[in-house]
């Protein structure tokens, strides 16, 4: 087998290559690497991988690059989710851009007539949630008769939320010789069974880790919002008086983008990544070895094999999509025997990407407040304070300054005055450059501080069983002995629903409740990973 290293080693047209190179991926992630030749040999597949880990394009790059555009629909995606429909299919229309492909999420919630307009004219590739398609099936609005892609996507949890039998009515309906993917973070018995009865052989694939030394470096966690990551950076690099940083990012474009405005707010930064020369690379590298550069920003590729000392912080701008990415990244600080820290952004449901590098690297990474504008002016100030005091120890150095100090005095200006005046020019507390930020409540119990605090929970009880919300307020309230007065809002859907609850022990509430029975039914509970 050729030895697959870049997107350009893959077999794919010319078009996908420069629309993957302008979403700004330097290489394919490891799920991509073992996917796409599968998938573009024509396989069935079963691939177990996260959101995050780059699955989309896993699949979706085949795909496109096996569907040209004709009059009926040819590829298919199923997500359970909403929000995975628009993410997934925000993801192709990239993929898709420059071979001009129709595609169109349909999910329930938004106008049918709508989407069956749409559907009239001309779609290539649907995705969409299975109660949805299921309605433009029995419409006879959308057709499956050609189909020859079919991806099944977050399967698990498809199932979790009730949409086994809705899957296998939508896999009856196109009986026609068809490319089957199925991605799932866990694969249980009921998805092999699934596999056995619908996929032909499918290769199963899984991203396999080495076992690593996590190194015995400080690690953090911060919860924030993707517009406040540079706003954090900046206080955090400034709070701690780092003088050598080394910041991750994902893609190469937002290395570059986040090199610009670092400089704009006055730091010295250098980018590194994959479409710069190597000499380029060695001069920014010989800059940041000699502290010329006080932060190196860069993707995995580009850092791969870096050995520089001295790195005092390793930031996780994007969480990286690789557990073992992770423990690389860390490992830049701390060599040599040195102390360091890292500390990774972690934005909305990446919170379950930081469990999974914490569960594969068998460590527990503390989550840490964002310092607050006022905490970084104090620090600085308290740092001013410590460098005179040392300084003054010192004072026999001063021969020249003493000579102006006594000038000063003979012309009767007051000590004070003299002072005040000279910190005011040392110390500069109007030009601060932070900006306020949104603080997020962190996600997990264990970590939140107020007590009052409101957490979202699944229920696979919805319309289809008869449940009203005074039902579930019932069943949850006695089967996990709450007060009825801490449910709030509930969302009934077709197959199930999300209840908020205010509650402090989420783990206490999800054993009385879970796997219990309903009216004969079994209770799937949990806490939902959706915001
Ligand atoms: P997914 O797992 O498909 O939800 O992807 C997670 C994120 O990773 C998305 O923002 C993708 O655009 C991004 N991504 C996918 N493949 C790559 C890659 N090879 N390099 C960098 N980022 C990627």
């Amino acid at each position: 087998m050729q030895n697959i290293e870049k997107f350009e080693d893959f077999n794919i047209s010319e078009k996908i290559l420069k629309a993957i190179n302008e979403m700004g991926f330097e290489a394919p992630s490891p799920i991509q690497l073992l996917s796409i030749p599968k998938l573009l040999e024509g396989k069935d597949l079963i691939g177990q991988a996260q959101t995050g880990t780059g699955k989309t394009c896993a699949f979706g790059i085949p795909m496109i690059e096996k569907i040209n555009s004709k009059n009926y629909v040819q590829g298919l995606v199923l997500c359970p989710t909403r929000e995975l429909s628009i993410q997934v299919t925000e993801e192709l229309k990239k993929l898709s851009k420059y071979k001009k492909l129709e595609i169109l999420p349909v999910y329930g919630g938004q106008s049918i007539e709508r989407q069956i307009n749409i559907l009239k004219k001309h779609v290539d590739i649907v995705v969409g949630t299975p109660g949805r398609v299921i309605d433009h099936l029995e419409r006879g609005t959308l057709k499956l008769d050609n189909l020859n892609f079919f991806v099944l996507d977050e399967m698990d949890e498809m199932l979790n939320m009730g949409f086994q039998e809705d899957v296998e009515k939508i896999l009856s309906y196109c009986t026609n010789e068809k490319q089957i993917a199925l991605f799932s973070a866990t694969i249980p018995e009921t998805i092999i069974n699934l596999a056995k009865k619908y996929l032909k052989n499918p290769e199963i694939i899984k991203v396999v880790h080495k076992e690593l030394t996590v190194p015995s470096i400080q690690q953090y966690y911060f919860q924030i919002l993707e517009k406040d990551k540079t706003e954090v950076l900046c206080r955090l690099i400034d709070i701690n008086d780092f003088k050598l940083s080394l910041v991750f990012c994902n893609k190469k474009v937002k290395v570059d983008e986040l090199a610009d405005s670092l400089a704009n707010r006055g730091y010295q930064v250098g980018a590194l990544h994959g479409d710069m020369k190597q000499s380029q690379r060695e001069f920014i590298l010989k800059k940041f070895r000699k502290g010329q550069i006080e932060i190196l920003i860069a993707t995995d590729v580009a850092a791969r094999g870096l050995d520089i000392n001295n790195v005092e912080a390793v930031f996780n701008y994007d969480i990286p999509y690789d557990e073992e990415y992770y423990v690389h990244r860390i490992g830049r600080t701390g060599r040599a025997g040195k102390t360091g820290i890292a500390y990774t952004f972690v934005v909305g449901k990446e919170i379950y990407k930081l469990k999974d590098i914490e569960r594969y690297a068998k460590i527990k990474i503390p989550y840490k407040k964002v310092p607050s504008i006022q905490e970084i002016e104090e620090s600085k100030l308290n740092k001013f304070v410590n460098k005179v005091i040392e300084n003054i120890k010192n004072q026999d150095e001063y021969y020249e300054e003493n000579k102006v100090l006594n000038i000063l005095l003979s012309k009767n200006i007051q000590i004070k005055d003299i002072c005040l005046y000279l910190i005011k020019k040392l110390l500069s507390f109007e030009s601060s450059d932070y900006q306020e930020i949104d603080e997020i409540e962190p996600h997990f119990s264990s970590e939140k501080k107020s007590k009052n605090n409101k957490t979202r929970f699944f229920i696979n009880l919805g319309r289809k069983d008869n449940i009203t919300p005074y039902e579930i307020v019932n069943f949850i309230s006695s089967n996990g002995n709450i007060n009825p007065k801490k449910i709030g809002n509930i969302d009934i859907y077709d197959k199930f629903s999300f209840v908020d609850i205010y509650i402090d022990n989420e783990n206490k509430l999800l054993e009385k409740i879970d796997g219990i029975k309903y009216k004969r039914k079994k209770i799937g509970f949990e806490v939902a990973n959706i915001k």
